[in-house]
């Protein structure tokens, strides 16, 4: 079922980046693996996913070490990290999407000497919406995290991710879609470099996304059913 739900999914992301004039190999698909298990997690990089996702550092450090044999495989942390996960973090992940302040900073160059680490992929969090309960680097504090963090050659920020209100029809995500774009746009003339990542879309607004300038799409339910839990 995983190969199928792939196929579509895949499927719409070129008849997306058709509409938009972007090239498929533009985006790539993220498997958002929260709750899914190693076999599941290992039928999905048969099929050729490479890029995946977990939202929480203890559900990581169960599964990611039994996973270790999947050559090329990347994990990305998409979920809040907590300061007092980052020493397992730097050690589990090869990018953390989900930067949004100053302290998770500090405490990566910390720990990633510590441990030995050279170098970390990021992309920083922007909260586009005022629910209290999202994470995020608001974007008037954008820059002055950049700021900060760009001191630092071995924290490699690659661009931006978001999640945006859960709203049932995606086209009024679209907005949210673009204003990370626009906030990314913005950055790249601030810092006069490229943020070339943009990690936006989930399951039922992806399409709108990679119209968007989406180059990393999280996909859970779509790929592998709905969660249980
Ligand atoms: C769970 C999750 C996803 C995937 O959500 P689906 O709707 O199952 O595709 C994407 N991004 C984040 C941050 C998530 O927590």
């Amino acid at each position: 079922m995983i190969r199928e739900n792939c196929e579509r999914i895949m499927e719409e992301i070129e008849k997306a980046c058709q509409r938009a004039g972007r090239r498929p190999e533009e985006v790539r698909l993220l498997a958002a693996t929260k709750t899914r298990t190693p076999d599941e997690i290992r039928e999905a990089y048969s099929i050729g996913i490479r890029l995946f996702g977990e939202n929480r550092v203890q559900e990581a450090r169960e599964k990611i070490p039994q996973l270790k044999d999947l050559e090329g495989a990347e994990w990305h942390m998409i979920g809040h990290l907590q300061t007092n996960k980052v020493k397992y973090a730097v050690e589990l992940f090869n990018c953390i999407e989900t930067l949004d302040r100053k302290e998770l900073v500090d405490e990566l160059l910390k720990r990633m000497e510590r441990k030995g680490v050279e170098s970390m992929k990021l992309l920083v969090e922007v909260k586009l919406s005022p629910e209290e309960s999202k994470h995020g680097c608001s974007p008037e504090k954008v820059e002055e995290l950049l700021e900060y963090t760009l001191q630092f050659p071995q924290l490699k920020v690659l661009g931006f991710m978001t999640v945006p209100p859960y709203l049932e029809n995606p086209e009024e995500v679209r907005p949210f879609f673009r204003e990370l774009r626009q906030v990314r746009d913005r950055m790249e003339r601030v810092f006069g470099r490229e943020f070339p990542e943009l990690s936006m879309g989930m399951s039922h607004d992806f399409p709108v996304a990679v119209e968007e300038g989406a180059t990393i799409v999280r996909i859970g339910t779509a790929l592998f059913g709905p969660r249980s839990k």
